[in-house]
């Protein structure tokens, strides 16, 4: 028999484990007969630990030992996590989070080591290999750090696995016909995709994915506290009654899935204050509504990217708890114009994949192959802090691109790659995921030769290689740990301000492409003049055309930068070409004085 692989989805607020056994792929359940089984790790004093039902029955005794949503600080610095973590996160001596003294990894790897203490349980046997899922908006460091946790959890990752493809899977979209496209609308606890498949051959593409990693359930949980906070005058609550008001106002959205009206209790809240009040569906619907509008946003986005109309697709299916909501299911029908598929139990369906991509590779179900792609574009800075993409962004993975670079001055014996991931035009507004020196023969301006590797696994991690083709030596880095460099904004934004920078970006782009072009003709035409080669006719055309490059690069504005620059170029094509023909007729003069 071979050996079994479980199917790990290792959510923000709920986790689940799946096999594939006698050739299904099913869920087990844990001891309370549950398949779903809460993200939460109690942490005792003395380092004891309690993971799911059990850390959260915890909660209402020792709430600030209860750590809950910790995917959201998954492959973070401690600085990029502000205020948005229920409880203290301190800062580790790498700037790496800490919650209780552990890391993000350490507390995930608490959850998966339950995960699979659960299937070993379940199954009778040790299992040491796993396909985890994570958001198809992970980037590098999120994934490495995934991978790290299950290691930590004494278990072999052998794939990590893009949530919407695991939920397409669940939902048997393989047997629909070539070029079926399908949307994954999946709206969990804590973050939101939206992603387009496309069958081919047999096969799924990624045509699109776009999305939040803080957007989810909890956030409209945290709209409804503070709606409550306010009708009160509670003030911003905080602790243990924060985390009472969380509890009943997320009890309270998931009544109004089902019921029109629901009420909230809090008995002896506030002090002998009790809180009690009704709320209707239709109330929560309008404090939603910004939430839903959110989500819906990013469809458009990606249905833009993928270059599709909503007609152009033959499925949605909704995936994650919050999809239970009639309003989202509402919107989503309404924008993408069909009744989405709900067919699957939206909080099952990503573990029910990823068991069926882990039967795939543990050969228990018959092979299929599932592509992937790049969330973001990966590149590096070139001359002038432009960015130079080598992967563009929905590139399938996994994948190789190249490209040659070499010196921008004289006698330069390194050069620096910085490596990085976004969808900005100028290298500063895109994100660092790492850099490295690759040395080389010092040489005149344009001499090195520098190759530029990214190489991208079935994992999405990257690995740069850079090589000096001079001497064939080679750097390689693999960008796990770099990767947590990442000045991390929410990759959601990063795409949105690319849109919203399209224009200003692109002139930057050119007038510094412009001003690279005017550095260098400006001294050599300079130059050439000196020596007299310019021919009489030729003289005043060249003299205004560089007076004209020197106002536009005066004027910082782009367009008149780019057609000075261009009229330069051509007025004095003649007299480059009788340079370079003069420096060859030197060169034979040289050589025959010489010999
Ligand atoms: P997931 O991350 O997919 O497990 O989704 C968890 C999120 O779904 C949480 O924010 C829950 O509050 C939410 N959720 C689960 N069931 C329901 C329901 N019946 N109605 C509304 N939200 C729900």
């Amino acid at each position: 028999m071979s050996e079994p692989i479980l199917g790990i989805d290792l959510g923000t607020t709920n986790s689940a484990v799946g096999i594939v056994d006698s050739g299904f792929p099913i869920l087990l359940a844990n001891e309370d007969g549950r398949r779903i089984t809460p993200s939460a790790v109690w942490i005792g004093k003395s380092g004891e630990v309690e993971v799911g039902s059990k850390a959260l029955r915890r909660r209402a005794v020792e709430p600030e030992r209860v750590v809950t949503s910790i995917k959201r600080l998954m492959g973070r610095r401690a600085s990029e996590v502000g205020g948005n973590f229920p409880l203290t996160v301190s800062t580790g001596d790498d700037g790496l989070p800490l919650v209780l003294g552990r890391s993000p990894e350490e507390i995930s790897a608490e959850i998966l080591k339950e995960m699979k203490r659960i299937a070993e349980w379940r199954m009778e046997m040790p299992i040491r290999k796993a396909v985890i899922t994570v958001p198809a908006y992970f980037h590098d460091a999120q994934r490495a750090a995934t991978k790290r946790a299950g290691e930590l959890a004494g278990l072999e990752v052998v794939r990590i696995l893009n949530e919407p493809t695991a939920a397409a899977l669940a939902y048997g979209l393989d047997k629909l016909s070539d070029h079926s496209r399908v949307a994954v609308y999946d709206l969990g606890g804590g973050t939101f995709d939206l992603t387009i498949l496309e069958m081919q051959d047999g096969v799924f593409q990624v045509l699109a994915t776009h999305g939040d990693t803080r957007l989810g359930g909890d956030d409209l949980d945290a709209l409804l506290v503070r709606r409550i906070e306010e009708r009160h005058s509670l003030g911003e609550t905080s602790g243990a009654a924060r985390i009472r008001l969380m509890e009943e106002a997320e009890r309270a959205k998931r009544t109004l899935s089902e019921a029109d009206e629901t009420k909230i209790l809090l008995p002896f809240f506030d002090g002998d204050r009790s809180i009690e009040e009704r709320l209707s569906r239709a109330e929560l619907e309008t404090i939603a509504a910004p939430w839903i509008g959110r989500t819906l946003r990013h469809c458009r986005q990606a249905l833009a990217d993928a270059d599709l109309k909503p007609a152009d697709l033959d499925a949605v299916v909704l995936v994650g708890g919050s999809t239970r909501i009639p309003a989202v299911r509402r919107e989503v029908a309404a924008l993408f114009e069909r009744e989405p598929d709900v067919s699957q139990h939206p909080d099952e369906a990503i573990a029910l994949g990823a068991a069926i991509q882990s039967g795939v590779m543990s050969g228990a179900l018959r092979k299929m192959v599932l592509l992937d792609v790049t969330p973001l574009s990966l590149g590096i800075e070139t001359f002038g802090g432009l960015m130079n993409v080598l992967i563009p962004r929905n590139t399938t993975i996994p994948c190789k691109a190249g490209e040659m670079f070499t010196n921008a001055a004289d006698g330069q014996t390194s050069m620096r790659v910085r490596v990085l991931q976004g969808e900005r035009e100028m290298a500063r507004d895109n994100w660092e995921l790492g850099n490295f020196e690759v040395a080389f023969e010092p040489g005149p301006k344009g001499r090195a030769r520098v190759g530029v590797q990214f190489k991208i696994d079935a994992d999405g991690i990257l690995e740069v290689l850079a090589r000096d083709t001079a001497t064939n030596n080679d750097t390689i880095v693999k960008l796990g740990n770099a990767a947590v460099n990442v000045d991390d904004e929410d990759v959601g934004r990063m795409v949105g301000e690319s849109v919203e920078h399209a224009f200003d970006d692109m002139s930057e782009r050119i007038f510094t492409e412009a001003r690279l072009k005017a550095e260098e003709l400006l001294p050599a035409v300079d130059a050439a003049l000196s020596q007299g080669l310019a021919l009489d006719d030729e003289r005043s055309e060249i003299e205004s055309a560089v007076a004209d490059v020197k106002t536009a690069l005066a004027s910082g504005s782009a367009h008149p930068l780019k057609v000075a620059v261009q009229r330069l170029d051509h007025a004095t094509e003649a007299l480059a070409a009788r340079l370079v023909e003069k420096a060859m007729d030197d060169a034979l003069e040289r050589k025959l004085s010489g010999d």
